[in-house]
Parts: C-alpha cells; structure tokens; sequence
C-alpha cells in the first residue's frame, strides 16, 4: 500500500490542504492519505487551538473522503513531539507499507531547524508541493538535495535524490493561496470563512468560539 503522511498544525485545517492532499494522491496514486495533527507543545503559543480542537476539526474535514484518514498518535505524546519519532512508529505501524512524507515547499525549506533532520530525511520520499507565495525554485537551494540541482529539474515529473538517498517529487498543484494564519484574521475580525475550510470546521470553529481572539 502507498500511503501518504501529512503532518501539519492543522490550526484550523482548510480547503488548501484538502484540495493538496487530493491532488497528490491522484497524482502519485497513493492509496490512502493520514492526516497528524500536532500535538500541543509544552509551552502554550498564542492563536494555538487545543490539539483535541485542532484533532476534531480534521476529523470532520476528512469524514466524507474514504481515502482520508485522521491519526491522534501526536496528541497521545505527553512528551514533545517530533517528525521523526513520529516516522519511525509508522514505519514500525506499517512496515509493508511505502510511505511518503507530503509536505508544502515552505515546510520542505524549514526541514534543516527541525529536530534530527539528517535522520529525518534518511527515514521517509517526500513529496513536496507548491504553495502560493513561496517560489518553487528556491527548493534547488535546499541543503538536503544530493549535488546541485537546477530550478529545470524541479519541474521533471521524477523525484530528485536526497542525501542519504531518499527522494523528493516536487510537485505542482492547483495554487490555492489560503493559510490558516488568513483564517485565525478573518474569524479574530467577525468576517466569513465560508468556502476556504469546510462546512463542517466553520461551524466547528463557530460552536466553541475558537480563534476569536
Ligand atoms: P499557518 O498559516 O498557521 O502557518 P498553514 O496554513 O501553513 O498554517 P500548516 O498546518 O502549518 O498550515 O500546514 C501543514 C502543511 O500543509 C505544510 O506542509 C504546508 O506547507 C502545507 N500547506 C498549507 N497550506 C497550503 C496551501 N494552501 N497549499 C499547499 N500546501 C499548503
């Protein structure tokens, strides 16, 4: 089986991740797609919904896709949570499994201040897609590629080699320049969300009064 990870804040999750996620399982024919909501980090952050909030709104935005899936493994954690003790209880999870690591280019760039991310890369594909407001090509820069790549390879429909000798397919999407940073504003300033995150999560957010200020 080929199944896709997809990590995020999640806070609050919205049509831009769905439509991603849709795409790259069309595209790369995954058979499944598991969203991981963070958990919540050991200092409380401004503007952070509860990982339980943030947990069941991605529950309901997934609910009606029967290739999407929601895992609460980062919320169990009492202890801080990082990618690549997340990775290696999938890999333990699904060891038959191929599995891939979907991320944003923006996500792919910061992967050197994450924690471990020489392991990190040793442990996972990835697919990388575009995202509106981070230019593709800055992705050849990124110290984790093998050799020098060009911005051309990045649109090749291959995946180019990491160090280590995973690999990562960049991969464009439809652009959909919405972020959950955009939604928290417009709920903070009593305007509409409708049809940037699903029906589901505006009423969600609505009903417990979250983002509000
Ligand atoms: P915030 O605005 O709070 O930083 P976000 O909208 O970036 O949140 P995250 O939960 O941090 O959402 O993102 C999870 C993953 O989804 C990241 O890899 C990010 O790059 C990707 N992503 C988020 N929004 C989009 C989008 N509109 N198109 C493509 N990828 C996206």
């Amino acid at each position: 089986m080929r199944r896709g990870i997809f990590g995020g804040t999640f806070n609050p999750i919205h049509l831009g991740h769905l439509r991603t996620a849709e795409e790259v399982r069309d595209a790369c024919m995954l058979d499944s797609i598991l969203f991981i909501p963070s958990g919540n980090p050991p200092l409380k952050e401004a503007d952070l919904a509860e990982a339980g909030h943030r947990y069941a709104m991605v529950r309901r935005a997934v609910e009606s896709n029967p290739y999407f899936d929601v895992s609460d493994m980062e919320l169990k954690r009492t202890e801080r949570s990082y990618t690549v003790t997340t990775l290696l209880e999938l890999r333990e999870e699904y060891p038959e499994d191929e599995l891939f690591f979907i991320l944003g280019v923006d996500a792919f760039l910061d992967i050197p201040t994450w924690w471990q991310p020489g392991q990190l890369i040793r442990l996972i594909d990835f697919i990388v897609v575009a995202r509106p407001g981070f230019d593709m090509a800055h992705a050849v820069r990124s110290p984790l590629l093998e050799g020098t790549a060009s911005p051309l390879s990045l649109s090749s429909s291959s995946p180019l080699r990491l160090e280590g000798g995973r690999t990562a397919l960049f991969l464009p999407v439809t652009p959909l320049d919405i972020s959950s940073t955009a939604i928290r504003r417009l709920v903070r300033e009593d305007r509409s969300i409708r049809y940037l995150v699903p029906e589901s999560v505006e009423e969600y957010i609505r009903s417990h009064g979250l983002y509000r200020g």
